[in-house]
């Protein structure tokens, strides 16, 4: 014999004039934001999020600073960071050219996790405080030993206005847009 299901009905809460109240409530909030709108959305590429200073986004590599001891490779949990020999000329030895391997990074498989920046001894490689960067192709993610070493262009910043979130007791979430860009 099959089970015999039995439907409970929830009791319900308050009655016919706590719904209409609810309602009136959620209506009177949408006319709020409809006469004082304040709202949140990015009007992105218009606004752009200006970020704090050590907000971790797109990496630069210092070559200069760099003693190729391959940490940030070691440590990267991504497979992101890899190191690269190159053949270099040393001025007082100039027939005897020298191999010595550099950090690239592929931001196909980077999670911008910092790892690689914090663990490197000689602080080169550094944060940018951005993260909205398009590439064309998939292939222009793998930067090579030289686009490495150049910070990348952020078209958003001459086109738009930098814009925080801030939190406002009151209020909760706002947004602030400056009146004009760095
Ligand atoms: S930020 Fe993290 S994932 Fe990206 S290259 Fe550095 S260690 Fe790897
Ligand atoms: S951790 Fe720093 S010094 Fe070491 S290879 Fe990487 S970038 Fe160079």
């Amino acid at each position: 014999m099959p089970a015999r299901v039995s439907l409970k009905s929830l009791k319900r809460k308050g009655g016919l004039f706590d719904g209409v109240k609810s309602n009136i409530h959620a209506l009177a909030i949408g006319v709020k934001y409809f006469i004082n709108p304040q709202r949140l959305t990015l009007l992105y590429p218009k606004e752009y999020i200006e970020h704090r200073p050590n907000y971790r986004g797109f990496i630069v590599f210092i070559k200069d600073k760099c003693i190729s001891c391959a940490s940030c490779a070691r440590i990267c949990p991504s497979a992101a960071m890899k190191m690269v020999r190159v053949s270099e000329i040393d001025p007082k030895h100039p027939d005897k050219p020298k191999m010595k391997q550099y950090p690239v990074i592929n931001y196909q498989r980077c999670i911008f996790c910092g790892f690689c920046v914090d663990i490197c001894p000689t602080e080169a490689l550094y944060h940018t405080p951005f993260q909205d960067i398009v590439y064309e192709s998939l292939a222009d993610m793998f930067l090579t030993l030289n686009t490495f070493q150049e910070e990348p262009q952020r078209p958003v910043i001459r086109e738009g206005l930098p814009t925080t979130y801030e939190f406002d007791e009151e209020r909760g979430l706002v947004k602030r847009v400056k009146s004009s860009g760095p």
